[in-house]
């Protein structure tokens, strides 16, 4: 199965465009048609790894994007998650990518691929297309929150990592500023099963 989740950076941009502020715009996500399972308690998507050390590869094409990565993934390392994101130069479980596509709204996604319950592979993106405009903590907020995509997490609303939004109103990175995993995050995280 391959899952897609998609972020709506055009929530920012509209507003950018139309100098104004919360301006509602339909975001791009899949996980409707998802049953969250997990541990019960619908923050998570109901895929897990079974080890909690998940080797990574970090292949972005862009400086920025590749820097926001790595500060993504020490930001949940530092944090009490219980699995540690180990960056190798090759074979990892994730693929950290960027890409520069005018054509799509979103400014992260993150593609599962499972079997049964398990992840056999996840792939996440950056879009240069609009990280460039971004600052670097900007950027760290998307990538934070794509890496919880591949830890399993689904999304929530408020001051949490979770939160699709990068910009608008109620917006991770514009209305609450955070860029790595909260208290809220970490605790949804270990939640997620392994050993699976
Ligand atoms: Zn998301």
């Amino acid at each position: 199965m391959v899952i897609r989740w998609k972020e709506a950076a055009l929530v920012g941009v509209t507003a950018l465009l139309l100098g104004t502020v919360g301006v509602a715009v339909v975001p791009f996500h899949s996980h409707q048609a998802l049953a969250a399972s997990g541990d019960g308690d619908g923050d998570d998507e109901g895929y897990y790894w079974s080890s909690t050390t998940i080797p990574y590869v970090n292949q972005a094409a862009y400086v920025n994007d590749a820097n926001a990565w790595s500060a993504g993934a020490s930001a949940w390392n530092n944090s009490a998650s219980k699995w540690y994101l180990q960056s190798v130069s090759q074979g990892g479980n994730i693929d950290l990518l960027d890409t520069n596509n005018s054509s799509v709204t979103w400014d992260g996604i993150t593609i599962y691929n499972t079997s049964g319950s398990n992840f056999t592979s996840v792939t996440c993106y950056l879009n240069h297309y609009y990280t460039s405009g971004y600052t670097s903590a900007e950027t760290k907020s998307v990538a934070s929150h794509e890496l919880g995509h591949a830890l399993g997490l689904a999304h929530e609303k408020g001051a949490i990592v979770m939160n699709a939004y990068t910009c608008g109103s109620g917006s991770r990175w514009c209305t609450y500023g955070i860029n790595s995993p909260t208290s809220d995050d970490v605790s949804d995280v270990n939640g997620v099963p392994n050993g699976g």
